[in-house]
């Protein structure tokens, strides 16, 4: 996608060789014409796809689901990191390990809110390792529902998820892939 790849070599920040920093219209400010944009691809990718909820993780990856959602025309649902008296005493749950905190969380979702009748699609603003999009794979799995995909905006392609992702058969779209960075140049996958 031409006008994200455009934003991250404008804006995006490398700061050591493993982490990307796009927090003036990703992570931090949000761009949402930019998100806009981001929706209507990921509809346009699935549009020949049913699809009946769009699964993503708090915090970061919420924005980018809603905007999506709203193309899609469906609800969004966020795994919750922190355990709260909000949430129901039925959950279904993963652990999955931060990339960028370096360390594991538990992530929990409603089984109010999802079921076998559900066709899921994941999105998330990165894809490193993949350990966020397994866990909230997981959750579709413990669920009984129906995986149609993985969406991602940014997509290190020199780190393992998209391979482990595509080795398990499971759709993966990303919209920018990022072959190689450092600070000063970021190179993208053709
Ligand atoms: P994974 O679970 O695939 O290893 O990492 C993906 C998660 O870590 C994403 O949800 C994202 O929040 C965060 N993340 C991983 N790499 C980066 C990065 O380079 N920049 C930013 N801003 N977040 C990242």
């Amino acid at each position: 996608m031409q006008l994200l790849k455009d934003a991250i070599l404008a804006k995006g920040r490398v700061d050591s060789e493993d982490i990307l920093k796009v927090d003036s219209f990703l992570n931090h400010q949000i761009d949402i014409q930019l998100m806009n944009e981001i929706g209507k691809e990921f509809k346009e990718r699935y549009k020949d796809e049913i699809v009946t909820k769009i699964l993503t993780i708090e915090a970061s990856g919420i924005a980018v689901a809603c905007i999506t959602a709203q193309y899609f025309g469906i609800p969004v649902l966020f795994a919750k990191k922190t355990e709260s008296k909000n949430l129901d005493a039925e959950t279904y749950e993963s652990r999955v390990f931060s990339f960028t905190k370096d360390k594991y969380y538990q992530i929990r979702v409603s089984k109010r809110y999802l079921n076998e009748t559900d066709r899921v699609l994941i999105i998330d603003d990165f894809l490193a390792n993949g350990s966020a999009a397994l866990g909230l794979k997981e959750i579709v799995v413990q669920a009984n529902a129906k995986l149609v995909g993985v969406g991602i905006v940014i997509e290190k392609g020199f780190q393992q998820g998209g391979k482990i992702l595509k080795d398990q058969g499971i759709r993966l779209d990303s919209l920018a892939v990022i072959e190689s960075m450092k600070p000063g140049s970021i190179v993208f996958k053709p």
